[in-house]
């Protein structure tokens, strides 16, 4: 595959934050969010919003970062660093994306906004909660208006919609609902569709849509896969790509990881951004 543009030696690379929850089996939230973002190259900042005890069985518990502390680091970044794009995964509460959507709209209005991936976690693989039920129509009206893009997988269309994806129609109806929920973009992942050998993923803008086709690869060590296409996508609207094109870029990316996913411990192991470093040649 093609990858991003790398920063010359010395210069100061392209910066972007990820906003969203630890995971201390480092497969997926900020540990794959910045493993992605150091393999295409960009300088990866942080907002932590909680902290997860998980390993590859699941998510025993966690805990939420204090509002401040969480809004702290998105400001003392964006007015020192600054951000070329930022993604958001695990938020938690209605209180979090409340005040995450707050210093995002006080950072970023207006012209010269940085584009916002906005990945809607809301449990982990297992099944466990990664996010307060009541938070919902937080993220709906609060979060979303503010996004560049969406990404939530069939689980969370379901969720935030209502409505449950079983074919390309249903995908289709899905993507509208969450197109009129505010977002420039939203995006519809295919990746559970079972009944599928390929995993189409639907783009829409509320004007045209846009179907991407990769290859479906079958694997129980996806953990991780969604944040890490989000980050993908992040990373490739920093450099300027428009989002069909970005959102092209990170499933590449997401389908190299999976194809290089590896076991860990007793559950489901995470996708693998490694594999960028052999094709370095290191
Ligand atoms: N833990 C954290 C902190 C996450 O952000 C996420 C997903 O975004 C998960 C766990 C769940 O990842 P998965 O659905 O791949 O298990």
């Amino acid at each position: 595959m093609t990858f991003l543009p790398l920063s010359a030696p010395g210069e100061t690379p392209l910066r972007v934050m990820t906003i969203a929850g630890s995971d201390s089996g480092g497969g997926a939230g900020i540990q794959a969010d910045l493993r992605t973002f150091a393999m295409l190259g960009v300088h990866g900042c942080v907002s932590v919003a909680a902290v997860t005890v998980q390993n590859s069985l699941g998510v025993k518990g966690f805990h939420e970062i204090p509002l401040d502390v969480i809004t702290g680091q998105i400001r003392v970044v964006a007015t020192d660093i600054g951000i070329q794009a930022a993604k958001t995964g695990m938020l938690a509460s209605s209180a979090i994306i409340e005040a995450v959507a707050e210093t995002w709209r006080e950072l970023q209005s207006g012209a010269g906004a940085a584009p916002l991936v906005v990945d809607p976690v809301c449990a982990s693989m297992h099944g466990d909660p990664l996010l307060h039920p009541s938070a919902l129509d937080t993220l709906r009206t609060e979060l979303f208006p503010l996004a560049t893009l969406v990404t939530p997988n069939l689980d969370e269309v379901r969720l935030i919609t209502g409505i449950d994806v079983v074919d390309a129609v249903t995908q289709r109806d899905a993507v509208q609902a969450l197109h009129a929920l505010g977002p420039t973009w939203a995006l519809v992942k295919g990746g559970h569709l079972r009944s599928s050998s390929h995993s189409p993923d639907l783009l829409y803008d509320g004007t045209d849509f846009y179907e991407f086709d990769a290859e479906r690869i079958d694997t129980s060590h996806d953990h991780g896969a969604g944040d890490t296409l989000a980050a993908a996508t992040a990373c490739a609207l920093a450099h300027g790509y428009s989002v069909p094109d970005a959102v092209a870029f990170a499933k590449g990316w997401v389908t190299e990881c999976l194809r290089e996913a590896y076991p860990l411990g007793h559950g489901h192991g995470p996708v693998s951004a490694l594999f960028r470093l052999r094709s370095r040649g290191v």
